[in-house]
């Protein structure tokens, strides 16, 4: 059992993707559950029910051993939103807002606004969590010592006993120093203080990642082979998350280092190709679909932009209708938040596309479009700028 803090993209777009709920705000973080959590708490319930209290305390109903089973791993995952409290306490001691905390099958991830800009801030925000888990792993070890020299054998100091296990677990295994877990970032801050470097940090230690989460991979298949059947799947699925997240973690340093400073207006197609909302389907099909083999173009009024056109806009309409309607009766609009601005920093018109799955964005200045910014355009810069070798200096 274990738990990560993963500010990259894939614990994010994973409990986005199998939907979460919100449970209740603390200190104006609101903790949401996904609902694949309900699975490992049912699992680990299942696992002590069946296994670990009746070997502890034999001889009591099954119905006991499932309420301790379910009652421990309440408390557990109360422990771990405890560790992701002391993150996100952290963090925004440090001026980096935390809105959300998501308690999810492979444990629980804080949603940390950005990346720290000093490795001290990294390494304290990192250092909090398994900080708590040590100090409940003492908390419990300390009763369970307690409860066991009143009670021989007792349901309540099994109870202790299984949860400074698991919270000492939980202290040790995101101490292992590969990115994205805690101790990665322990390190990844240690290599970014000594060498000022953040990209060679962050790729060492993402490689140390890798290298843990193959090996729990092969230990997972291992397990298979003996029989563990449940505890090698676990093991494969956590190897093969955390190898993505190492990864996509990686990427996310460079694509963010490479686009520090650069300017939306430096890397935008300026003067795109528009169509004014009063011409008829007709119109846009003859002199722009068919003419510059565009999929989408985006509607202006004397200049001001309004939305955006697509083929799917009008490719169910009748094409005796296509005289009648105009460009404004079946264009798209767009939210205003999701308008770039010429001097908007191009790492934050990248965040705006991921965040709203669009591949393209305009921009617009004082109500005028001014440009068109594609993710396609975000990475031929990146890509010129990686063939010239040019790399900016990080300035923290
Ligand atoms: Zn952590």
């Amino acid at each position: 059992m274990e738990k990560q803090k993963i500010s990259g993209a894939l614990a994010p777009s994973l409990t986005a993707r199998t939907g979460s709920f919100k449970l209740l705000s603390i200190f104006g973080i609101s903790i949401h559950i996904n609902y694949t959590w309900f699975i490992v708490v049912v699992l680990v319930a299942w696992s002590l029910a069946s296994g670990y209290f009746p070997q502890q305390v034999p001889g009591r109903s099954s119905l006991i051993y499932w309420g301790m089973g379910f009652l421990a791993s309440i408390v557990f995952f109360l422990c771990i939103l405890a560790h992701e409290m002391s993150h996100s306490y952290m963090s925004k001691k440090s001026g980096i807002p935390v809105p959300r905390i998501t308690l999810f099958v492979f444990g629980g991830v804080a949603h940390i606004s950005r990346e720290p800009g000093d490795p001290g801030t990294e390494f304290k925000i990192a250092l909090a969590g398994p900080l708590m888990s040590a100090i409940l792993w003492g908390l419990f070890f300390g009763l369970w010592v307690l409860f066991g020299t009143i009670y021989e054998t007792s349901l309540i100091s099994a109870l202790f006993g299984i949860l400074a296990v698991v919270n000492g677990a939980v202290a040790i295994f995101n101490l292992v120093p590969g990115f994205p877990l805690d101790g990665g970032r322990l390190l990844r801050a240690y290599i970014w203080k000594k060498t000022g470097n953040l990209n060679k940090a962050t790729f060492i230690t993402s490689q140390v990642g890798k290298v843990f989460a193959i090996g729990l991979i092969f230990l997972g298949f291992f397990q298979l082979l003996v029989g563990e059947i449940i505890g090698g799947m676990w093991l494969i699925f956590i190897g093969f998350f955390l190898e993505q997240a190492a990864t996509s973690g990686y990427q996310q340093t460079l694509l963010r280092e490479s686009l520090t400073g650069t300017k939306v207006k430096e890397i935008m197609s300026p003067d795109p190709i528009s169509v004014n909302e009063s011409i008829s389907l007709n119109e846009l099909v003859e002199n722009f679909f068919f003419k510059h083999r565009f999929a989408s173009y985006p509607v202006v009024k004397d200049g001001k932009f309004l939305g955006y056109v697509t083929l799917n806009h009008i490719k169910h309409l009748p094409r005796e209708r296509w005289d009648k309607l105009r460009v404004a009766d079946v264009m798209n609009t767009l939210p205003p938040e999701l308008f770039l601005h010429p001097e908007e920093e191009a790492v934050e018109a990248l965040s705006k596309m991921v965040r709203s799955g669009r591949g393209r964005l305009p921009v617009v200045d004082k109500e005028k479009l001014v440009g068109i910014l594609t993710r396609k355009d975000v990475m031929s810069f990146l890509q010129i700028k990686t063939d010239l070798g040019i790399h900016k200096p990080r300035t923290t």
